[in-house]
């Protein structure tokens, strides 16, 4: 997962759609009205949330906000790339379903269906950010657990969150959830961070079941490259000549930034090749394994 690049004040992002498409507030804003007055999401017309589109593909480096995979960049990204509503718009199915695969179950309450949705928010700029395909469309769709009970129109995002304490983080708009407080790695697997108790232990746990995170084998491959970048890099600032050490420095430092695939999870890495380097040393062979002809899954 890949947070908006902070720090990100409602003001900016107001000032980032108005640049990319002056009039959509308002449009946004009628449309909106629209939808209270009818009691559900309705859109004759069509949608306009793509106009923004490349706004929030700018503000997650093109990267998909739940998965980190790299997308494509405006020139080809948009179509790419979904705009996600984070409450859906027009309905809410039950989830786990029975026949997710892999199978699913929890003993705390996951929220009830319904038919309408949260259509007051379909042109909410705080519900929308960017995935890939196989995190919105195969997986995110009418989905949206949550852990208290579902609340009604019109009621703001803030106070939603409160309310239904969503299962999912979410780490977009400008009150979005941090993801390094919730989900860290070790290797190319993603875990519940230690430090995370309770509803968010939950939360972490959910989102990991929810986006199949250890389960799709273009991540797994994903982390597996960097991580093996990682540590020829990290390998490299022993190098005896400076040069060459200070050039694995400046690769280091953009292999660990937001921008890069996997950011997460190669800082998970860094960090466990400082803390126990047995550990990072067999995790760098599992995934060389993994990498080469005839793929091993790593664990
Ligand atoms: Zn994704």
């Amino acid at each position: 997962m890949i947070r908006h690049q902070p720090p990100l004040a409602r003001a900016d992002l107001e000032a980032r759609i108005d640049a990319r498409a002056p009039a959509w507030r308002a449009e946004a804003a009628k449309r909106t009205a629209t939808f209270l007055t009818a009691g559900r999401f309705a859109e004759p017309n069509g949608s306009i949330w793509s106009d923004i589109k490349p706004v929030y593909m700018q503000l997650q480096y093109n990267k998909c906000i739940y998965c980190e995979r790299v997308l494509g960049a405006e020139l080809t990204g948009k179509a790419e790339h979904d705009v996600e509503h984070f409450r859906p718009k027009g309905q809410v199915k039950t989830w786990p379903y029975a026949s997710r695969k892999p199978s699913v179950s929890y003993d705390f309450p996951t929220g009830t269906p319904n038919k309408t949705g949260y259509y007051w928010l379909a042109y909410d700029i705080e519900n929308y950010a960017c995935s890939c395909k196989g995190c919105n469309s195969d997986r995110k769709r009418d989905y949206f657990p949550i852990l208290g009970p579902r609340a009604a129109a019109p009621t703001d995002i803030v106070s939603l969150n409160k309310a239904e304490q969503p299962l999912l983080l979410f780490p977009s708009g400008t009150i979005g959830d941090d993801p390094a407080r919730f989900i860290t790695f070790l290797g190319v697997v993603a875990q519940v961070h230690p430090a995370a108790k309770g509803v968010d232990r939950l939360r972490a746990q959910v989102t990991i079941d929810f986006f199949s995170l250890n389960d799709r084998e273009e991540l797994l491959a994903d982390r597996a490259r960097v991580i093996r970048e990682l540590a020829s890099k990290m390998r490299q600032l022993q190098d005896k000549d400076p040069a060459w050490r200070a050039a694995a420095q400046q690769d280091l430092e953009q292999i660990l930034s937001d921008a890069s695939p996997q950011a997460a999870c190669a800082r998970a890495y860094a960090e466990l090749v400082k803390t126990d380097v047995q550990k990072a040393w067999e995790i760098y062979q599992d995934v060389q394994r993994y990498l080469s002809p005839g793929p091993r899954r790593p664990r």
